[in-house]
């Protein structure tokens, strides 16, 4: 397939960064290649120098190059800038499995030839597809090069969090990627005691951060699309609605799945989490006798009977089957809260 125009790579890039939740602060200049822009996102504001390219089979077809081999042409650039506070971004769209691409920007300082090429392997790019990422160790001229692919969703976490991954260039660096996607209870720990050298404990303690990050950052779109970005309690929309864990993060049972989240707004998101308000498995609405107690006792019952009086009966939740709360994690939410032990059902 032919390359496609940058203006429209770019606009793309921006519109799949915006629907997580981003503000694009500047964006001058992005018609041309790099893109200058700054982004406000979740984890702050990040400076951004955007090279992209289309991601394709490459020239001579099949015959020529390797079956399942796919890449980018750099094209029109002698030099990619890095500079301390800014964020220089190399990667690629492949329209063909509708995921980006991020080669390192630190191993390609030096171009061999004039119009060089970077690869990457169809079968990384179809598990980024499925998973959201994945990652694959090639040579470059200056060590061996991590490219981390990620879907539309994950695009804001790569530009915020990603960086990290481009240093897990170790063969096993993929695969506990891959580990650390869904990962199992206590998988965490297992990866970072079998580290071999204090500095591996170092590298992968980053890499377990970075993919917690990335779990997270697939939580919120995924329980806030399920609940139609209202409260599950009063209905509320405004942009003032966030992806509630039921059971808290701090817990070692809780996930990042989303039978296991909530959609609500700014007010009952507080009121959840300090007890005041709870869901039962049964999907009643109760407020919490002992906290109303120790509000009481502090002299900060004021509003009470308003906050009251909006509650309906039970919360709304989503169509899908699999979006909606397990009972299960509703308990367990009221109990890590230490609700009263005869209202958690
Ligand atoms: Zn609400």
């Amino acid at each position: 397939m032919h390359g496609i125009p940058f203006p429209k790579l770019i606009a793309h890039f921006i519109a799949a960064v915006e629907r997580s939740g981003a503000t694009i602060l500047r964006a001058d200049e992005t018609s041309r290649r790099p893109a200058q822009m700054r982004i406000l996102g979740p984890d702050g504001p990040t400076v951004c120098c955007v090279f992209l390219w289309t991601i394709t089979l490459g020239g001579g077809g099949p015959a020529v190059r390797p079956a399942g081999e796919r890449r980018i042409q750099l094209t029109n650039v002698s030099r990619f800038p890095l500079r301390p506070g800014m964020r220089t971004i190399v990667g690629g769209w492949s329209d063909e499995f509708g995921v980006y691409a991020f080669w390192d920007p630190r191993r390609h300082r030096n171009f061999s030839s004039r119009s060089p090429s970077l690869q990457i392997r169809a079968d990384v790019l179809e598990q980024a597809r499925r998973d959201g990422i994945a990652t694959f160790l090639r040579p470059s001229a200056e060590g061996k090069e991590v490219v981390v692919a990620v879907d539309p969703p994950s695009l804001l976490w790569y530009i915020q969090n990603g960086e990290a991954l481009h240093n897990t260039d170790t063969e096993t660096g993929a695969q506990l990627v891959h580990e650390l996607i869904s990962p199992a209870p206590e998988s965490e720990q297992k990866i970072i005691e079998s580290s071999r050298s204090e500095n591996e404990t170092i590298r992968r303690l980053e890499l377990v951060q970075t993919m917690r990050a990335f779990r997270e950052s697939r939580f919120r779109p995924q329980v806030l699309h399920a609940y139609s970005y209202r409260c599950a309690v009063c209905g509320c929309a405004l942009k003032l609605v966030d992806a509630a864990h039921i059971i808290p993060v701090s817990h070692p049972r809780s996930t990042d799945e989303i039978d296991n989240g909530i959609a609500l707004c700014r007010l009952h998101h507080s009121a959840y989490d300090n007890g005041l308000l709870g869901i039962r498995s049964t999907h009643e609405i109760i407020l919490n006798p002992d906290a109303i107690r120790r509000l009481r006792d502090a002299n900060l019952l004021n509003g009470l009977e308003e906050f009251r009086s909006v509650l309906p009966q039970t919360i709304r939740v989503p169509a899908s089957r699999e979006a909606c709360p397990r009972p299960e994690n509703l308990r367990t939410g009221l109990e890590a809260r230490q609700w009263p032990r005869h209202l958690v059902a």
